[in-house]
């Protein structure tokens, strides 16, 4: 297993293509710049902590494939327990980082691929399981990081994917030989791409008879010849560019490092795709996917959460209030809601079950369920720490202002809060608070892993509203009369 700073190192020498504000980036120094510094250090702990004796038995496992050690981020849950265990490591990783360490995404894409092309080759006596047995082997042996990418451009939404204007707007299969296949399109909001080794392209949602091309699941280096990334903006970004204090968590940054990633053309060999036209499949890829990323929110949102309490709870402390009632019943209901998030996320683990592959999934309702809770609950819990915070999350001046020779002194003077507590403490911990609560985190919050309107979908269609029915009109001794023949 790889070591954090291990990790940062293997992704030196590589051809990537990454530009951010219109400009090419040294693929080199990726890893230093300081708008996308941050990424690599928080996917770093996720390696660090396999190392660490103290959280070792949630961050790795027993290989099921090589009997081997290997970091978690890297398995194939074998029982209800690795799935809960799952929750809690990335909880415990959310309090270390403050933010999004990337790596579950592909954690995920990796699960539901194996689950499915199992379920794919039983029926169709097709052989994609054991292909993809064998990349897995390659990312467990060498610990490495895969980018889950998902969700397309879409264009119009009201076509299918074969209908649109421009073809490429989802991405599929554009031409093929003996050796692999050639694709072209796009993946949107690509968390941890950067700084991940490989991706694994999955396709966006079912997909019809037309739609065949577009039905593709296959894995790529993310410097693979024809991929280039666009690295995303971010609120407040250009404070990265300055000192640390403003940035609120500087050594972690705030969300993902999402890209727009590009294909052009690309190829990917034979023994490297896992999905390729059937496209009866490609729903439940989809489903699998979202939902064993949803299960992740109530754990990786919970500990972020705890961090938002804290900070707003310091804020207080500093200012002198947090003893006053109304603080602490602000956050007590922090507390309520941030455990409330946790629970559907063990809930979902606990439910889980096997998979005729053998590997272990979520109960998809519950797992659905507790990501739909994130779009709102994480809002009212941001709400609150602001409420605590006070105005000066919005209007406090920055890190240049308090080491200004002219203004310095009265910066530290009128925004000091109890004496004790030197200004730059008290500006450290509100500058964590503001950037953690407002832009890029809230947005994430709603749309990552899926939108809320996603999550409505899979309520319709797990939740058997039929036997709901049917159970009322029993309690109510109502008889309806027999369905007619048509
Ligand atoms: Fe993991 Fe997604 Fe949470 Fe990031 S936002 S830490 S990828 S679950
Ligand atoms: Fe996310």
């Amino acid at each position: 297993m790889k070591t954090g700073k291990e990790y940062i190192e293997s992704l030196r020498n590589r051809n990537i293509k990454v530009y951010f504000k219109g400009q090419l980036l040294d693929p080199k120094t990726l890893s230093e710049h300081p708008y996308i510094r941050g990424h690599f250090n928080s996917a770093a702990v996720t390696y660090d902590l396999a190392h660490d004796p103290a959280t070792e038995d949630l961050v790795t496992t027993t290989s099921h494939l090589t009997g081997k050690k290997i970091n978690r981020f890297t398995h194939i849950h074998q029982s209800t327990e690795d799935l809960l265990k799952k929750v809690k490591m990335l909880r415990m990783i959310s309090l270390r980082t403050g933010t999004c360490y990337q790596r579950c995404v592909g954690f995920d894409a990796m699960n539901a691929t194996y689950t499915v092309t199992y379920e794919m080759d039983q029926k169709l006596g097709t052989s994609y399981h054991e292909r993809f047995k064998k990349f897995l082997l390659y990312v467990q042996e060498n610990d490495l990081m895969v980018a889950g990418a998902m969700t397309d451009p879409k264009g119009d939404r009201s076509l299918r994917p074969s209908q649109q204007a421009d073809p490429d707007l989802f991405v599929h299969v554009v031409d093929r030989d003996n050796k692999g296949i050639y694709i072209t399109g796009a993946k949107c909001h690509m968390t941890g791409m950067v700084n991940s080794h490989e991706m694994l392209i999955m396709p966006t949602m079912s997909m019809g008879p037309d739609d065949r091309d577009y039905a593709v699941c296959c894995a790529l280096p993310v410097d693979a010849p024809g991929v280039l990334h666009i690295f995303g903006r971010q609120t407040n970004d250009d404070r990265k560019a300055e000192g640390d204090l403003d940035q609120g968590n500087p050594k972690y940054g705030i969300v993902g490092g999402e890209t727009l990633t590009v294909l052009e053309h690309v190829f990917v060999p034979w023994e490297r795709v896992f999905l390729c036209g059937e496209i009866e499949y490609s729903g439940m890829l989809v489903e699998r996917f979202a939902s064993y990323h949803r299960q992740n929110y109530g754990g990786c949102k919970g500990g972020v959460s705890d961090i938002v309490i804290g900070a707003a709870a310091t804020a207080a402390d500093f200012g002198g209030y947090g003893k006053a009632t109304a603080i602490k019943d602000k956050l007590n209901q922090m507390i309520h809601l941030t455990e409330t998030l946790y629970c559907c996320s063990i809930a979902c683990s606990a439910e889980g079950r096997k998979t005729p592959s053998g590997a272990y999934y979520v109960d998809p309702l519950l797992a659905n369920v507790g990501k739909h809770n994130v779009t709102s609950l994480i809002y009212e819990i941001d709400r609150l720490a602001q409420d605590i915070g006070g105005g000066i999350l919005a209007t406090m001046p920055s890190e240049s202002d308090l080491k200004s020779e002219e203004v310095g002194k009265y910066v530290d003077k009128y925004l000091r809060g109890v004496a004790s507590i030197p200004t730059i403490d008290r500006m450290r911990i509100l500058r964590l608070l503001e950037n953690m609560t407002g832009g890029v985190a809230l947005v994430e919050s709603m749309h990552g892993a899926g939108s809320p309107a996603a999550q409505k979908v899979m309520y319709s269609k797990l939740a058997n509203l039929e036997a709901k029915k049917k159970h009322a009109l029993d309690l109510a001794g109502v008889v309806l009369p027999p369905k007619k023949d048509k």
